[in-house]
């Protein structure tokens, strides 16, 4: 059995397909098919939702709750979200994108029958921007806490000290924004960041970032993924042509054609605990 070939990298939110498999899994039926448009949550990273939808078999139709990573071993072992115990892209096993439905399947859906897949485009559309406000909020935030580094921690797509590389902990995206969550603790402090130099100029860096996040949106820059292959164990890439220059990072997700998509994208900073920095993205679509 073939990895799952997807098409949402290119914006495609339909498509028809036959169905591989279906397996009954405590949290609902989940049906594999051979091509998708459907974006999946990411198993070990699970920053942006899966896609949601609808799945069509003769007439009738099922809602997707949410497509997810699904894999099986070259044992035969079928694993899905959480319970897949290995890393996406590890050898022995085969890589697919799993549609759990929402309520019973219909009689029809049976394995190979033919299948049409529709994703909910407004829901794909906020959380496509909400990621690539995500990524150029993360950037815009590694510029403005540059002058904070004592060593060099390495550098992030845009040749500043990647901050985000060093204290991420977590991402989260929704449609039109993102919560980003960064450690603070004695590691980071060790690797050179002036941690009681950036709590004194906290409102000075939230509006440095903001500054920049304009001036990116104002640029109207063509954001796009690019792939390394047709499938969902392929590498992919998100590539954004900034002024700066092209900003690349390795990325499953979906993205916004352009930074036209935007009135707007700004953040607030928030230091409640002194130890865990909460970056929040809120990013205004154009009409
Ligand atoms: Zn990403």
């Amino acid at each position: 059995m073939p990895s799952t070939t997807v098409s949402f990298a290119d914006g495609g939110v339909s498509g028809s397909s036959t169905v591989q498999r279906i397996d009954l899994t405590p949290d609902g039926a989940v049906v594999v098919v051979d091509a998708t448009p459907f974006h999946p949550v990411d198993h070990t990273w699970p920053d942006q939702p899966g896609d949601s939808g609808e799945i069509s078999v003769d007439g009738a139709t099922v809602r997707v709750a949410e497509a997810v990573m699904a894999a099986v071993a070259d044992d035969g072992t079928f694993a899905v979200a959480g319970d897949i115990p290995v890393k996406r892209g590890a050898d022995g096993w085969t890589w697919l994108v799993g549609h759990r439905l929402d309520g019973e399947a219909p009689s029809a859906l049976i394995e190979g029958a033919r299948v049409e897949l529709a994703v909910d485009p407004t829901r794909r559309s906020g959380l496509s921007r909400g990621h690539t406000a995500c990524h150029l909020a993360s950037l815009a935030l590694d510029r403005a806490l540059s002058d904070l580094w004592r060593k060099d921690p390495g550098t992030d797509a845009l040749g500043s000290p990647n901050f985000e590389a060093r204290a991420n902990q977590s991402s989260r995206i929704h449609e039109d924004g993102s919560v980003d969550e960064y450690r603070l603790g004695k590691s980071l402090r060790k690797a050179g960041f002036d941690t009681e130099g950036f709590a004194a100029t906290l409102a000075e860096r939230e509006a440095a970032i903001n500054a920049q996040l304009s001036a990116w949106v104002e640029s109207a820059a063509p954001s796009r993924i690019v792939t390394e292959g047709p499938t969902i164990v392929d590498r992919r890439s998100w590539h954004c042509e900034l002024p700066e220059g092209t900003a690349e990072i390795l990325c499953g997700g979906t993205h916004a054609r352009s930074l036209a998509e935007f009135v707007s994208i700004s953040v607030t900073l928030e230091l409640t605990d002194p130890q865990l920095l909460v970056m929040t993205t809120t990013a205004v679509p154009a009409a």
